[in-house]
């Protein structure tokens, strides 16, 4: 695009919520003179879904907003104003183009139905001439890098991971300089509150795994702890599959999730780590992680909306029920399976769940109760501090059987429980003593 002086760009914030290798911010700022940035918090996002829960629960909305914090200061530290509108793009974008005279409109791409929607009305009410300049931010190998069309994607995880480690570089991030202090807008818009938005405020409980706040800062406080500081990433292969703690993985999904970081970003620091204290198998296992976050993105990109649909990807059919006992029972962690029972009641007091317990529990909602994957993905979805559309329906689909696996699998609970809780001393954290030996 042509370097446009004195004219005024509009920076369009979703789940990119960083001002360090964001594109559509290095775009705005390269090509304007002027640069305005703007959030919505969409009421649509705190509404009641089919299944019965809200969209979003206390804990995400506190991340969220604690991002949002972190990101305006930040932005102010460059000159450029972030305003937060509570309220649907669809109106406030026309009226904040007029105000400004905004020609060019810079946001991160997403194709999930729900927000794909909202871009075309957008689209759709804005003068034909806007520019609309959408940038896919969110993964670690870029798509215009990987030379496959979506529909190509292979269907099986090591065939897409190998084929990426040996064929594509990932990109270098961007950064952004400061513009003139005159660029600030004398428009000031106030980040509510928890409460503001009609929830409770939440505080973090004590045996928490996840007592992080929100923000670019606090990731990079996260990343430097865990590998500099403490070089657990060395480690981290060995500890993944923990359930009690902060340090059994890098828990660096939330910030990811809101794209407070970057995944490139996190990956470049990997390489600094191995520079400084050498590659091991645990360093590398962090990336392999990365890329199974990539590879849902990728099954999304190329299955659209069939990721939400009862049947997956693989179109099978099971006989699902949706038995409300059992599920309201599964919330509240009164199963016969006190393993699944301390991780729904983690999740519950808390926004967080680690891998290992996820795994079991969407396991036994969809293989022992045989309810509906979907309800439990969408509860997921509403209390999940780190929800991410592509990594929830995916892994839900995956261990549904209607994804990426096509094995009909399911996880022993009593199994599972022995070994990665020997000593039950997870259970005994979320459980009364009585229920844990149950
Ligand atoms: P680490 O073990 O430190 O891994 C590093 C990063 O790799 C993670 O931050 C994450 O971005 C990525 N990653 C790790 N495991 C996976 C995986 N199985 N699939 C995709 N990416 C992965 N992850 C989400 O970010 N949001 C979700 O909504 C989500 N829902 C899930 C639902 C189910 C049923 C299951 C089984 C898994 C889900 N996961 C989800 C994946 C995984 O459980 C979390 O990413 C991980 O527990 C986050 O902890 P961490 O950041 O410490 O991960």
């Amino acid at each position: 695009m042509q370097e446009k002086q004195n004219s005024t760009g509009l920076v369009w914030f979703n789940n990119n919520l960083r001002y360090t290798d964001n594109q559509a911010l290095t775009s705005a700022c390269k090509n304007h003179e002027q640069v305005i940035a703007v959030y919505f918090l969409d009421p649509r996002d705190f509404v009641i879904s089919d299944f019965g829960f809200k969209k979003t629960e206390a804990f995400r909305i506190k991340f969220l907003l604690e991002t949002l914090h972190d990101l305006k200061k930040s932005l102010k530290k460059l000159n450029i104003s972030l305003l937060v509108i509570n309220e649907i793009p669809e109106n406030s974008l026309l009226t904040l183009c007029a105000k400004y005279s905004i020609e060019n409109i810079y946001t991160q791409k997403e194709w999930t139905s729900e927000e794909d929607a909202i871009l075309k009305k957008v689209k759709n009410k804005l003068p034909k001439n806007t520019g609309f300049h959408e940038y896919y931010d969110q993964f670690l190998f870029h798509p215009d890098d990987i030379n496959l069309s979506f529909n190509d994607i292979p269907r099986i995880f090591t065939q897409f991971r190998k084929y990426l480690e040996k064929n594509i570089t990932i990109r270098e991030i961007n950064t952004v300089k400061p513009k003139h202090a005159s660029n600030l807008l004398p428009e000031k818009t106030n980040i509510p509150t928890v409460e503001d938005l009609g929830f409770k405020m939440v505080t973090v409980h004590s045996n928490s795994a996840f007592a992080f706040q929100g923000g670019q800062h606090e990731a990079i406080k996260r990343i430097d702890y865990y590998f500099f500081q403490t070089k657990k990433i060395g480690n981290y292969k060995k500890t993944r599959n923990g359930l009690v703690g902060i340090d059994y993985s890098s828990k660096l999904s939330a910030w990811l999730a809101n794209g407070s970081i970057s995944a490139k970003h996190i990956y470049h620091q990997v390489k600094e780590y191995e520079k400084a204290h050498g590659e091991n198998e645990s360093t590398y296992w962090l990336i392999f992680e990365l890329i199974w976050r990539d590879f849902f993105k990728y099954v999304s990109l190329k299955h659209h909306n069939a990721i939400f649909k009862k049947d997956g990807i693989l179109n099978v059919k099971y006989q699902w029920n949706t038995n409300e006992t059992l599920i309201q029972q599964w919330i509240h962690g009164e199963t016969d399976e006190p393993f699944v029972n301390a991780n729904m009641i983690e999740l519950k007091e808390t926004g967080w769940m680690s891998n290992r317990g996820r795994q079991n529990v969407a396991s036994y909602f969809a293989k022992e109760l045989q309810l509906d994957w979907r309800i439990g993905a969408a509860y997921f979805e509403s209390m999940l501090i780190d929800y991410d559309v592509h990594s929830n329906y995916g892994n839900w689909m995956y261990v549904a059987g209607v994804g990426n696996d096509p094995r009909d699998r399911k996880f022993n609970i009593q199994l599972q429980s022995e070994k990665y809780d020997t000593h039950r001393e997870f259970r005994d954290l979320w459980l009364t003593k009585e229920k844990a030996r149950r």
